[in-house]
């Protein structure tokens, strides 16, 4: 692709910048409770126990580093990994610190809240005219 080799000083800075947008216990407990499925905000609050003008806040500064996307469904803005190496940027990171990888993986495994009341820990608040289609 590139015709020009690049030199390690030029690779280095584009290697860095998804580790420096990730690089906060904040963003990186948001991209752990999305985990390999997807999240709408309420979900998010729910899960991290933040407000939801600050988990925004974050989601957003996400997105623009490309490292999110986000589909909207009716009244809910579902937020979704751009790729699943950000949960092994994560994963490495746990490891470097000698976190047990048991523990991560429990936690990514896309949890339900009984107090949540997104369409996917509370489905049964899908409108019946929708259930169809799932
Ligand atoms: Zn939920």
């Amino acid at each position: 692709m590139n015709m020009k080799k690049l030199t390690i000083p030029q690779l280095s800075e584009q290697i860095a910048s998804p580790l420096e947008a990730i690089a906060s216990p904040q963003r990186i407990a948001i991209l752990l409770a999305i985990g390999q499925g997807e999240a709408c905000v309420c979900h998010l609050e729910t899960a991290l126990g933040w407000r939801q003008a600050y988990i925004s806040q974050h989601l957003m500064a996400l997105r623009k580093a490309d490292i999110l996307t986000d589909r909207r469904e009716g009244r809910y803005v579902f937020y979704r990994l751009k790729s699943p190496s950000y949960l092994d940027f994560i994963y490495t990171s746990a490891k470097v610190c000698g976190l047990p990888q048991e523990d991560l993986t429990d936690l990514i495994q896309s949890q339900t809240y009984s107090s949540c009341e997104c369409p996917h820990c509370s489905p049964a608040l899908v409108p019946v005219a929708d259930l169809k289609t799932i």
